[in-house]
């Protein structure tokens, strides 16, 4: 016995169910198949939890600093965990249970809840029941990569996935691992009140960054009180009394890092060993990511992955765009491409970083003439009045065509300024636009132009 539907999508990350309603508002019989948590990992690990603790967290930090905006506070600002974790349940869960009710609301829509697996390139086998289709989705996206350290069995250490749920204060949180994850559970913990050490095994923080960005970060870091420790070449684990040592050199006796918990923080692997991709025939690289076509098509004619599974993109934005490429493929006859979409995210440490476009390592591996400016927060109007100044705009464009290539904006709103420049990326306008358009006073934005104005050769 075997049920027929028009589409299987297998996951209900940030793809998955807005493929699935666009399907079933098409009149297509749909089935749409979760093992765990509606709304995978944005919405109960990763960036709505993470982002509503580091609410919480920035709001003790504004209150340790109310003295400087002329505040009293008659004894110490504490940290209230399980009221903490109460509100981030209660933002996170609403939207867990929003992405169930919209499925199981969807006419044509058939929500299962149960481990996929391909049994072959058209069929699934979901709680020992198979379902065919014509056409599959894969949006099985990943979890947290845990490297065989020495020692990584004897210890207990957290995840995200672990340690967005804790309702304790650690005395002394390591966290193995200082890129975005590490670096937001890292300042969001120092400003809850534990004692927080990164460990980071290459030789600066966020290595994708440049190294001016990578700087910054770590001074604003070291700032609060978060010790760093880099180049952390062998990393090991031990129990030690009642602490937790990591190691981080080869040598025996090597000074150790001592903590009360552990997180790793170390990467991503995408949820694809254990899918049946075998049997159906989809490729993977050596990493484990589904390899798909610019439209996200596999080497299987008929099977579509979309998410962080097919290693295209690490973000929310990406898998829903990834939605939207497969969708208007499929139902408009719009030829989008993966290909055409510029690389934006943010770092949501305090201040937040903002990028866009190249970096300027890229943009010099490019060999293209370029022009540069940065300009420091500290000469921003809006960033003195909120007394937030650390950081930095950085901005470069083409010499010749004048369209901007890249942007970092480590500062103040600095997630939503960057997407005035990315907006005129999308439209291939030369960067004079931004320069000749009135911004709102006061606001960060409003210094694009002058920071613009500032464009010297780039070295
Ligand atoms: C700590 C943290 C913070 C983050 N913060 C941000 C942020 O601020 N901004 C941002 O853009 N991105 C952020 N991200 C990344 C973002 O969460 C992911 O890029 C995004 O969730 C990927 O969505 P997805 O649809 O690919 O997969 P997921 O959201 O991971 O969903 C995949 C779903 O598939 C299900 N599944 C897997 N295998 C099977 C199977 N065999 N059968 C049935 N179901 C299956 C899983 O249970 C899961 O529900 C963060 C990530 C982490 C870890």
């Amino acid at each position: 016995m075997s049920r027929h539907f028009d589409a299987i999508i297998i996951g209900t990350g940030q793809a998955g169910p807005s493929l699935a309603a666009r399907f079933a508002t098409a009149g297509k019989a749909v089935a749409i198949i979760e093992r765990h948590k509606f709304g995978g990992t944005c919405v109960n690990t990763g960036c709505i939890p993470t982002k509503t603790l580091i609410a919480s967290a920035n709001a003790g930090h504004a209150a340790r600093r109310g003295a400087e905006f002329g505040f009293v506070i008659n004894g110490d600002v504490r940290v209230d965990m399980k009221r903490v974790k109460a509100r981030k349940d209660e933002i996170s869960g609403r939207s867990n249970k929003g992405v169930e009710e919209w499925l199981r609301g969807l006419q044509n829509c058939t929500v299962i809840q149960g481990h996929a697996r391909f049994e072959t390139s058209h069929s699934v086998v979901v709680n020992d029941e198979v379902l065919e289709a014509d056409k599959v989705f894969i949006n099985v996206g990943g979890r947290a990569t845990v490297p065989a350290f020495p020692g990584i069995h004897d210890v207990p250490f957290f995840t995200n996935s672990s340690m967005v749920d804790v309702d304790f204060l650690p005395e002394h949180l390591v966290i193995v691992g200082g890129s975005y994850v590490g670096l937001e559970f890292g300042q969001m913990y120092r400003r809850f009140g534990s004692e927080v050490t990164i460990v980071e095994m290459g030789p600066r923080l966020i290595g994708r960054e440049d190294e001016d960005v990578s700087d910054a970060v770590q001074k604003i870091l070291e700032l609060e009180g978060i010790r760093i420790v880099l180049n952390a070449k062998c990393i090991s684990l031990a129990k030690r009394d009642s602490c937790i040592a990591v190691g981080v050199e080869c040598t025996e006796g090597s000074p150790e890092v001592l903590g009360t918990h552990i997180l790793l923080a170390v990467g991503r692997t995408p949820n694809t060993h254990d899918l049946g991709l075998d049997r159906a025939g989809v490729a993977t690289d050596e990493r484990g990511y589904v390899v798909v076509d610019d439209q996200l098509q596999t080497n299987v004619p008929g099977i579509w992955a979309l998410g962080d599974c097919n290693g295209r993109g690490a973000f929310t934005h990406t898998a829903y765009n990834d939605y939207e490429i497969v969708a208007d493929n499929l139902f408009n006859a719009d030829r989008r491409r993966v290909s055409d979409r510029i690389q934006t995210y943010a770092l949501y440490t305090d201040p937040p970083l903002g990028r866009c476009g190249m970096t300027d390592a890229e943009i010099r591996k490019s060999g293209r003439a370029a022009l540069a400016v940065k300009h420091s927060m500290s000469r921003v109007g809006r960033a003195v009045e909120k007394g937030e100044t650390q950081g930095f705009i950085k901005i470069t464009v083409d010499a010749e065509t004048k369209q901007i290539l890249g942007a970092a904006i480590l500062g103040t709103g600095g997630d939503e300024v960057v997407q005035v420049l990315l907006d005129v990326m999308y439209a291939k306008a030369p960067y004079t636009v931004v320069q000749r358009a009135m911004h709102i006073h006061p606001t960060v934005a409003e210094f694009l132009p002058t920071v613009l104005s500032k464009l010297q050769p780039f070295a």
